[in-house]
């Protein structure tokens, strides 16, 4: 049953605090965070530890991520109502569910089909107007493209010409790049036809993207 008491609200504001603590500092993000129940998105065996900030396991080895994490790509991603945007590793769909109460008209993908089928019921149930797809999102959705934000929720070894091709002039792409074991959280800011900007902020752990531009793991 999906229930959002009291309790949960005020463990809520310690997460937010415990976040600007961290350098968090977009409103918006916090605002978000404030309002997204993330013991929804849990294990329900486990929901008491949806405050704490740590990535958690879900299903399948994969994670649902730090909520740190979350906010530091939802705060570089620079999200304004009403941008389209492409999620690249639906998982539990906490991370979507953040994106879309900010105003973006989401698209989110995922490889491992009951998490997909997982995250589109918990939606559905929200009443978040989410496009949930399943596939390999490391090739981007060119037929959906262009987007003006992309957000990789998986380390991916790198970033692929055809996917940051699919952000419109002006858009915004967000992604671990690196080592299976570590990898650095990229910002790449399409400015032209063919002319992008890259930054670096820090260094964080994904669980591997795979797939035909990711890494090749049984
Ligand atoms: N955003 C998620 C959340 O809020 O819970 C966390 C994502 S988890 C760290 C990474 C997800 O990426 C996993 O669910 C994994 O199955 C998915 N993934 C890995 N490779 C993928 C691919 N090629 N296409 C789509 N999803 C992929």
């Amino acid at each position: 049953m999906l229930k959002d008491t009291y309790k949960h609200k005020g463990q809520r504001n310690q997460l937010i605090q415990e976040l600007k603590k961290l350098g968090i500092t977009s409103p918006t993000v916090l605002k978000a965070i404030e309002h997204v129940p993330r013991h929804f998105f849990f294990p329900s065996d486990f929901s008491d530890k949806a405050y704490e900030n740590i990535a958690f396991p879900i299903y399948e080895k994969q994670t649902i991520s730090q909520p740190y994490t979350v906010a530091k790509q939802t705060e570089l991603l620079d999200v304004q109502s009403g941008d389209k945007v492409l999620e690249i590793g639906t998982g539990s769909g906490y991370q979507a569910a953040i994106l879309r109460i900010m105003g973006a008209q989401l698209h989110t993908i995922e490889t491992v089909e009951i998490l997909h089928q997982k995250a589109k019921l918990l939606f559905s149930k929200l009443g978040l107007n989410i496009s949930t797809i399943l596939g390999d999102g490391s090739l981007g959705i060119p037929e959906l493209a262009p987007f003006d934000k992309i957000i990789i929720t998986a380390g991916t070894p790198s970033l692929a010409k055809s996917l940051v091709s699919q952000l419109k002039i002006g858009g915004k792409l967000v992604a671990p790049v690196g080592e299976l074991d570590v990898q650095k959280m990229i910002l790449v800011h399409r400015i032209g036809d063919n002319e992008y900007q890259e930054t670096s902020h820090g260094r964080f752990k994904f669980v591997p993207l795979t797939g035909t531009n990711g890494w090749s793991i049984k």
